[in-house]
């Protein structure tokens, strides 16, 4: 009894779906099995329910490429945050700058309300 047979890419056949499979082209919901044949034992894959050895036209994907898929994603997922939040603290630079600007001109106006505090007194 085998379930699973890496010789064959029936994924090949059915449109590609990247990271984890949740559905397959039939609208089935897909199902992680253990892969219990001699050249890959243990090794995890997504099967749908209506697919079998002869019926490749549904989903099977090994777990292993689609989690390799997944962290792809996340990969160039944080490429783009680390982009924004590069330009992030660039503004965040130019908002503390003019903040000092702002907190200069304040010691300024509060010298010249001490002055003329001074000067009434
Ligand atoms: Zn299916």
């Amino acid at each position: 009894m085998s379930s699973a047979n890496s010789s064959s890419t029936p994924t090949d056949r059915v449109a590609k779906q990247r990271g984890i499979p949740t559905r397959c082209n039939c609208g089935e919901a897909v199902s992680r099995f253990t892969s219990n044949t001699v050249k890959n034992p243990g090794r995890l894959f997504h099967r749908c329910p209506m697919g079998s050895e002869k019926d490749k036209s549904h989903l099977f994907k090994w777990t292993d490429k689609s989690v390799v898929e997944e962290i792809e994603d996340i990969q160039d997922l944080f490429d783009v945050l680390l982009v924004d939040n590069i330009e992030f603290q660039k503004s965040v630079r130019v908002g503390e700058a003019m903040m000092k600007g702002h907190e200069s001109r304040n010691e300024e106006m509060e010298d010249a309300i001490a002055h003329c505090e001074e000067k009434i007194a």
